[in-house]
């Protein structure tokens, strides 16, 4: 036999032995299945919504058509932040959103997207896949008869948008400021006014005054909601959100339906997702803030060094209260601070040592 003839015949008999094995599975392996998608994002949103689009997408590709994961907008099925439930009770099988949302249903949920002063995005996945995260987001998720899966980073977040100057923590004080999550929280003991808008709210509520300032993403994102018309300071860094990861939620019962080869699928794809976007808004964001900053005239100021460290100092404490709630808050506050204090030792002569030497 030439070889190629006989790399043909294993060819041939592998496609017959899948065949057969195919066939104890014929009804379910030839069923398309098919699965909503609910987000928090308003439909086709750069960054957010296209990289629910996108993992869909992967989903659809990857399984040969086999699921058929249909995404739907915020408003479309379910308001933004009611995806969590929307998914748990089965009302969709999938959810793209971000865990903070929920701190109402259990607060450390807030540490699955970012922690002020917290996890890099790099570091984030480090904690996640190989540092004990994702067994924990599990767990914490398991009651809710969810599968957490990080699908999506941002990177790095801008600090917001304001239309006064923010000199010393004091100016802070009084200010309705749409920030979600433990940021919010450690606003709040600044002496500010937390507020959770959805994205699609934020323009609106910045133009009719209900709120003072806002964050939401960064140049990408913020351009693209038009946040520049309605704030005249654009702030940075993002402490509050130094890395945060977006989810893609599973009900449980939906996923346990699946051939184990889909839920391998499923999985795989919110990995390539969760990588998919970080690179979409690295490769994006440069681009929107010289925009914002040369055409739009927006005014780029940084946060004052004693109005981090205080920030910072207040984010310890309420990190660590959330820390306290109960029995799986402090499992999960453990293992962030530890892999938080051992991950920036690491950070320290890599990503920072370099940053510092590419800017001598
Ligand atoms: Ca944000």
């Amino acid at each position: 036999m030439k070889r190629r003839d006989f790399i043909k015949g294993v060819g041939a008999g592998s496609v017959a032995t899948a065949g057969v094995v195919g066939g104890i599975n014929t009804a379910s392996a030839a069923k398309t299945i098919k699965w909503k998608m609910v987000t928090s994002w308003p439909k086709n949103f750069p960054g957010l919504g296209t990289g629910a689009n996108f993992l869909a997408k992967t989903i659809n590709e990857m399984s040969g058509g086999r699921l058929k994961v249909k995404v739907y907008g915020a408003n479309e099925i379910v308001p933004a932040l009611e995806v969590f439930d929307a998914v748990s009770r089965g009302t969709a099988q999938m959810g793209h959103s971000g865990a903070y949302y929920w701190k109402g249903k259990h607060p450390a949920t807030q540490f699955f997207t970012s922690v002020p002063f917290g996890l890099t995005a790099q570091e984030m996945n480090g904690w996640l896949y190989h540092g004990g995260g994702m067994k924990l987001w599990e767990a914490l998720y398991d009651k809710f008869n969810l599968i957490p899966n990080a699908a999506g980073n941002t990177g790095v977040q801008m600090g917001g948008w304001f239309n006064k100057e923010i000199n010393s923590v004091d100016d802070l004080k009084g200010l309705k400021m749409r920030i979600p999550g433990l940021g919010g929280e450690v606003l709040k003991q600044a002496g500010g006014t937390p507020v959770t808008l959805p994205g699609g709210e934020i323009y609106t509520s910045m133009q009719s005054g209900a709120i003072d300032a806002t964050e939401w993403v960064g140049p990408y994102n913020d351009m693209a909601f038009g946040l520049y018309k309605v704030a005249k300071f654009y702030y940075h860094p993002g402490w509050h959100e130094p890395g945060s990861t977006m989810e893609a939620m599973i009900n449980k019962d939906a996923f346990n339906e699946l051939p184990g080869d889909l839920q391998v699928i499923v999985r795989a794809a919110c990995r390539v997702a969760n990588q998919d976007m970080l690179a979409d808004y690295t490769a994006k964001n440069n681009q929107a803030l010289q925009t914002l900053i040369k055409k739009h005239k927006v005014e780029m100021r940084q946060y004052p060094d004693d109005v981090i460290k205080k920030l910072h100092s207040l984010s310890n404490d309420v990190v660590a209260q959330v820390g306290e709630y109960d029995a799986i808050s402090k499992k999960i506050h453990k293992s962030f601070v530890e892999f938080e204090n051992n991950v920036i030792q690491w950070s320290r002569v890599s990503e920072q040592g370099y940053m510092k030497s590419r800017a001598l």
